[in-house]
């Protein structure tokens, strides 16, 4: 199937061009994504090499990907949506900008509580919210649960982010699916009156600040503390090197772990490569650059050699469906405004 993009479009499109018989470069497919990762660009040319589908990409921050398609409207030249933390999928899906996909490929590759049940979004990687600590001022026992931030005392010892903040949101979407929307509301109250600060910035400035001795815990994405582990600057990995990682909830109901995922959009004008493309994404080739270029999980069996990642070690994981997690931000957003949770 031949077709073009809006020419608005054209000038922010990147083509992974790949050298493909004539015949096969008729059919394209156009990704609206979130991700900016290095590792991205093998994971899209591995998706052309293997189905002789062009593939342009679209790259905004999250919030804007999903402004953009639904502006777009029945215009849209978005084939595929991908987006990071279950917050904005459930977003996405409310704002009725995917289709259901019935796909047995992607039934059978990923957990059933990974993927919305009736396939609108699929998740293909996983990052746990942990809590990243001093280890020369904080026991483990200390940081062993969630709950355990509302002890008091953990007061003014906590460094968190807004409670806007999708990842935020999340982590009490799930505690309300644990332990019940007045449990949750009592846990977000006491947490928000243990933060050694007004909450500022993203999940690398919480551990900086426990590094910097401004608070002893901070709450973050697990790829954030692998990201400073890796990186080129020494002072980065210095505060790394402080630390320690609690995965909270381990003798419990474990984890919280969200996903990064996508899913077809439901004016995609050419759904048979959007299909493929989700397809594409679960297998083994493609995971291991999906999941390893923000060091993340993936969600099939592979094998990683981001030394890194597994230095963190195996975890039990919340298993709640992220779909649950999706229809209780309603509930966790009224209750972080409630207590309030800046
Ligand atoms: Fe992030």
């Amino acid at each position: 199937m031949k077709r073009s993009v809006a020419p608005a479009l054209a000038g922010i499109l990147l083509s992974v061009a790949v050298a493909l018989p004539v015949a096969a470069q008729s059919q394209q497919v156009n990704v609206y994504t979130g991700r900016h990762y290095q590792t991205d660009e093998r994971l899209y040319s591995g998706f052309t090499q293997a189905t002789g589908i062009r593939l342009n990409r679209i790259e905004g921050n999250e919030d804007e990907i999903i402004e953009r398609i639904r502006n777009e409207g029945a215009n849209s030249p978005a084939d595929v949506m991908i987006t990071v933390d279950i917050a904005r999928l459930w977003r996405a899906e409310q704002a009725g900008l995917f289709a259901a996909l019935k796909s047995p490929v992607l039934e059978q590759r990923i957990p059933a509580n990974l993927r919305d049940p009736a396939g609108n979004w699929f998740g293909f990687s996983t990052r746990a919210r942990v809590l990243a600590y001093a280890k020369d001022r904080v026991q483990p026992a200390e940081v062993a649960n969630y709950e355990d931030l509302a002890a008091p005392t953990m007061k003014g010892r906590i460094c968190a982010r807004s409670s806007g903040n999708v990842y935020m949101l999340s982590l009490l979407a799930s505690i309300v699916a644990a332990k019940g929307e007045a449990e949750a509301e009592s846990w977000a109250r006491a947490v928000a009156g243990n933060l050694a600060r007004p909450p500022k910035g993203g999940d690398i400035d919480q551990i900086k600040a426990v590094a910097a001795g401004e608070c002893d815990v901070a709450i973050t994405n697990t790829y954030y503390f692998v990201r400073l582990m890796k990186s080129s600057k020494a002072d980065e990995r210095e505060v790394a090197a402080k630390m320690a990682i609690s995965f909270p909830n381990q003798a419990n109901r474990g984890t919280h772990v969200n996903v990064s995922g996508g899913g077809m959009v439901k004016t995609a004008p050419d759904k048979e490569a959007a299909r493929k493309f989700l397809e594409y994404l679960s297998s083994d080739a493609a995971q291991k650059y999906f999941a390893d270029g923000n060091n993340e999980w993936p969600v099939t069996e592979i094998k990683l050699d981001n030394a890194e990642l597994l230095s963190l070690g195996q975890f039990k994981a919340d298993t709640v469906s992220v779909a649950q997690l999706g229809r209780n931000q309603p509930i966790a957003q009224a209750i972080y405004n409630r207590v309030g949770w800046k």
